[in-house]
Parts: C-alpha cells; sequence; structure tokens
C-alpha cells in the first residue's frame, strides 16, 4: 500500500482498527503472555488511553532471558547457516513494509510523532536498516595470523550469546532496530525493553521476525518500567552484553549495574547538546537557516543529536536572526499528529511538556531574548504541545545552552569567529554530533579535526547512511550505530593456536 497519499481520515481509520487487534502481551519464546502488571498507553495529543500492556517485573525478565539462553544454546539461530540467516532477515524486512500502516500509526498515537516522518523516515529506516544488517552476514570475518610454520593462527568472531537491548522512545522502532538488528545479525538472541512510554510497535517487530522464519525465543520483548524490567535485565547473570540508548543518567547507571553484577558488556547511546556552527564565509545563508529550522524542530525536538545550539558568527549573526524568525516561527505545522499535514506533534508525555516549559521559563530568567514561542499552541491545549520556540541571545553559561531540553527549544548564541566556535562547541559534557557552515574547505577540515563529537556535518546537517558510524564522544556514548562495525560490535573475537608440528 502507497502509505504516501492516504488522508486524515484514512489514518483515523487504520488507528481504530490497528488498536483493535494489536498485541498487548509480553513477547517471550515465539508467544504472546500475560504479566501481573500493565501500563497503560496515554496518547499524548489528547490525554486518552490508547491501551493497556503488558508490564514486565523481575520473574519476566528471567523467562525472557532463559528462553533467549536455550535458543542461541540450541543453535537453531547461532549457528544457521549465514546464507539462510540473511534469508530470515530479508523476509523480515519484507513484512516490516507490507506492516508499515499499523507499524506507523502505533508510534504516532504513542509518542506523538507526526505520522508523515513515520512514513517518510521511521518506516524506510527499521526495514531499510534490518536490510543492511541481513547483508553484512556473510561478510562478518576472522583473519589468520602470520605465525612460524609450525602453528596456524586464526582469529574468529562469534555471537556474544544473550543481548538485552533497552531503548527510548523517540524512535520507537528506529532506535530500538538499531540495536536487535545487528546482534540479531551477528547471531545472538535479544530480549529488548522498549520504553514505556512506547511499548506497542516493537511487540508486532518480534512477531513479524517469527513469521519470517525466525526461532521462537531468538527476539523476545518485554515491556514494563525502566526501573523495573530494565534494570533487571541490566542487572541480570545470564546477559552478556546490554546494549542501550537513552539518556546520559541512565547509561551511567548501565556501566554501574555491569559492575555489579557480571561484567557483561554495555554499549551506550545517550545524550547530546548538538552545535551546528555558521561561519560568515558559508556558502548559502538561507539553506544554513533552512537546516538550522530542521535541525531543531523535527520530532518535535525530541532527538538526540537535535542542533540545538546556533553559533552564529557575529557579521551575520543579525541576517541570521531575522531569518530564523521570519521562518522557523510557521515552517512546521503544529497539529494532529495522524494528520499527514502536520509537521510537529505534541511532545511525548504531559510531564515532557512541563519539563520544557520550565526551561522555557529559565531561558526568559536567566536573560536569553525570546524571538518566538514559548507556549502552548492555541486551541492544542487538551496534547502535550509546545511550540516551536527561538531564543537570541544565549551565552554558554545559561541553563538553555547547557541542558538537554529535548522539545522544540532552539537557541542562538553569537561567536566572535572559528576558536571562539570551537571552544563553546566543546564547552559540554556531551559529544554527539556537530556543524560547520564554512566555504573554506582548509577550515572546515580543521573544525571537523577540532571539534569533540562523534559526528561532524560540513554545510548540512542531520544526514545519515546506514554505512556511516553514528554514536557519541565523551558522555554521548562509547557505541556506534549503523554500519558494519555496528553488527561487528555484537560479536566477540576468539584467537584459536594450532599446533600443526609433525
Ligand atoms: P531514559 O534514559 O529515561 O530511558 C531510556 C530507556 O531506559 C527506557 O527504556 C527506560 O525505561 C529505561 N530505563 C530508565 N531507567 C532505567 C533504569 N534505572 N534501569 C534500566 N533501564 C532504565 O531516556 P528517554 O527519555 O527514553 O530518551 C531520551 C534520551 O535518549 C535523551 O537523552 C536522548 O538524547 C537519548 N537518545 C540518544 C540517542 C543516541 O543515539 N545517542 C538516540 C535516541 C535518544
Amino acid at each position: 500500500m502507497n502509505l504516501e497519499n492516504l488522508s486524515l481520515a484514512d489514518w483515523q481509520k487504520a488507528a481504530a482498527a490497528t488498536l483493535k487487534s494489536t498485541p498487548t502481551g509480553l513477547f517471550i519464546d515465539g508467544d504472546f503472555v500475560g504479566s501481573k502488571q500493565s501500563i497503560e498507553s496515554i496518547n499524548p495529543a489528547n490525554g486518552e488511553a490508547i491501551a493497556a500492556v503488558s508490564a514486565g517485573d523481575e520473574g519476566d525478565i528471567d523467562r525472557a532471558v532463559s528462553s533467549a539462553r536455550d535458543s542461541f544454546a540450541g543453535g537453531a539461530w547461532s549457528r544457521m547457516a549465514p546464507r539462510d540467516r540473511m534469508d530470515v532477515m530479508y523476509r523480515f524486512a519484507e513484512l516490516v513494509r507490507e506492516d508499515g500502516q499499523a507499524l506507523a500509526v502505533l508510534d504516532t498515537l504513542d509518542m506523538g510523532k507526526p505520522i508523515s516522518a513515520m512514513v517518510e523516515d521511521d518506516l524506510p529506516g527499521v526495514a531499510g536498516f534490518i536490510q543492511f544488517c541481513a547483508e553484512c552476514i556473510d561478510k562478518i570475518e576472522g583473519r589468520v595470523t602470520n605465525t612460524d610454520a609450525e602453528s596456524l593462527h586464526f582469529v574468529s568472531r562469534e555471537p556474544y550469546g544473550v543481548v538485552g537491548a533497552i531503548s527510548p522512545w523517540n524512535y520507537p522502532m528506529l532506535m530500538a532496530a538499531w540495536k536487535f538488528a545487528p546482534a540479531l545479525a551477528a547471531g545472538n538472541s535479544v530480549v529488548l525493553k522498549p520504553a514505556e512510554q512506547s511499548p506497542l510497535s516493537c511487540l508486532r517487530l518480534a512477531r513479524l521476525f517469527v513469521e519470517a522464519g525466525g526461532p521462537p525465543g531468538v527476539f523476545n520483548v518485554v515491556n514494563g518500567l525502566g526501573e523495573v524490567a530494565g534494570k533487571a535485565l541490566a542487572l541480570h547473570q545470564d546477559v552478556d552484553k546490554i546494549s542501550f540508548t537513552g539518556s546520559t543518567a541512565v547509561g551511567k547507571l548501565m556501566l554501574q549495574y555491569a559492575g555489579q553484577s557480571n561484567m557483561k558488556r554495555v554499549s551506550l547511546e545517550t545524550g547530546g547538546k548538538s552545535p551546528q556552527i555558521f561561519l560568515e564565509d558559508l556558502p548559502d545563508l538561507d539553506a544554513a537557516v533552512e537546516a538550522a529550522i530542521y535541525g531543531i524542530y523535527s520530532n518535535q525536538g525530541e532527538v538526540c543529536n537535535a542542533g540545538s545550539r546556533l553559533l552564529v558568527e557575529r557579521g551575520i549573526y543579525e541576517d541570521f536572526v531575522a531569518a530564523f524568525r521570519e521562518r522557523g516561527r510557521e515552517e512546521f505545522a503544529v497539529g494532529d499528529p495522524l494528520d499527514p499535514t502536520t509537521m510537529m506533534g505534541p511532545l511525548v508525555t504531559f510531564e515532557a511538556q512541563k519539563r520544557v516549559l520550565g526551561y522555557i521559563e529559565k531561558g526568559q530568567a536567566e536573560g536569553a531574548s525570546l524571538e518566538f514561542g514559548g507556549g502552548v499552541p492555541g486551541g492544542l491545549e487538551a496534547g502535550a504541545y509546545v511550540e516551536p520556540t527561538l531564543f537570541s541571545e544565549v551565552n554558554s553559561q545559561m541553563t538553555i545552552a547547557r541542558e538537554e531540553i529535548f522539545g522544540p527549544v532552539a537557541s542562538i548564541l553569537p561567536v566572535g569567529g572559528p576558536e571562539e566556535a570551537v571552544a563553546v562547541a566543546n564547552d559540554t559534557p556531551y559529544g554527539l554530533a556537530a556543524s560547520v557552515w564554512t566555504a573554506d574547505l582548509g577550515k572546515a577540515h580543521r573544525m571537523v579535526r577540532d571539534l569533540q563529537a562523534g559526528m561532524v556535518w560540513v554545510n548540512t546537517y542531520d544526514e545519515m547512511d546506514f554505512t556511516l558510524p553514528f554514536g557519541g564522544h565523551k558522555q554521548s556514548g562509547n557505541a556506534r550505530d549503523n554500519c558494519m562495525e555496528s553488527v561487528i560490535s555484537y560479536t566477540q573475537q576468539k584467537a584459536a593456536w594450532i599446533n600443526i608440528a609433525e
């Protein structure tokens, strides 16, 4: 079905039909099972409860980990011939595309993301990345080292075993796929704990994996609260690796849990406060302002690499602020996220709305200049909406320039030149992403070199490709998502020394 031409009425119909039949249990050993507790999923566009979803406790995590361990030890997946494993993953990607309408609608209802973003970005991202990971499977290679004639040394790569994946709500399926797809491709079994704010879509994904021919027990999903199910998973003695995407504060807990339990491997993708630097010699001010607007307002600003700090050289500062003010105020149509014309939905929860409005108040109190926005859009008071907001005259000591707001709030900071820009850009505990806008090739290269970030764009922003590693420096994490390396990161090396002397 072509999802690009559907109307609001089509999506409303799809939402009602999907909610009636979508699974809400825990997915363990290839089947949906109940649990003692449940969590309510609330639609942040209107505050209505949309589903009661099973919430796992320690016992449920234990059952899911046992199922994952048994499936791994049984070898039906972990020792499946690479080509056969690839076939299952290719089929899995196809089924995600076929189920696209239901999957898209669930994330939109759960966390408020505009349906157009689901159709254009998240869905193709999830299916495409599963396919990319499938393509990597028979490219995982070891090596033979150069030794004396009496021995043969080889180094192979094998899956860890049981991988625990803990994911956030801002791209519910995509962030989960960045974990489970490479882990599965490498031959591991997985227990996924999605964010409690967006529990529905990953249950369908796990079922599609089994429909594609994935053996039961290889991909389990246990929803639940972070401090209950997430913690039990990260502390579990029989989980070999935990792969986490979420806040830096909880990422630090993952390191502690690993130390307190079995020293499981920990990969972290955490928060950010990403700078975009606009220098006087940038090639095209219009294109730069457009990228700045998209860089902060896409996905309601709930993006780990949101370009939330706009560092603008003084010579173009006035023009930049004026252009952003003129276009940024209107460019993102705020409204019902099921409406295909909406570009900005509500924030994920009313609590998030309160937190973001609190940052806006603080920005004003600390002396930043509010150019537009700052409140709840008229007529949308029933949802967790915040207007696209712009501050100028921000300095790097203000709270809005230091803390991750995770909402549609842009801050423009004037800077004196490239050196000051790099110093301000790096003055943060985070190091996820950055960009530089300049027509000077040498300057661009020097700034790419000097910026402390895992991803630096030049004269563009927020572009991604499956082949390019995505991940942070400093307290933005230690892992790399996307790319062949991410598949490799779900394997461990084994060295073999074979004595071939007569
Ligand atoms: P969060 O840290 O609150 O939650 C993330 C996950 O951790 C959820 O599944 C949650 O249930 C679980 N969790 C919470 N407390 C836990 C605990 N004590 N033990 C175990 N698990 C626990 O983050 P969030 O609000 O869901 O997501 C927003 C954050 O994610 C932002 O900081 C954002 O920058 C970050 N993020 C980073 C990337 C990246 O690639 N670097 C991508 C997306 C989001």
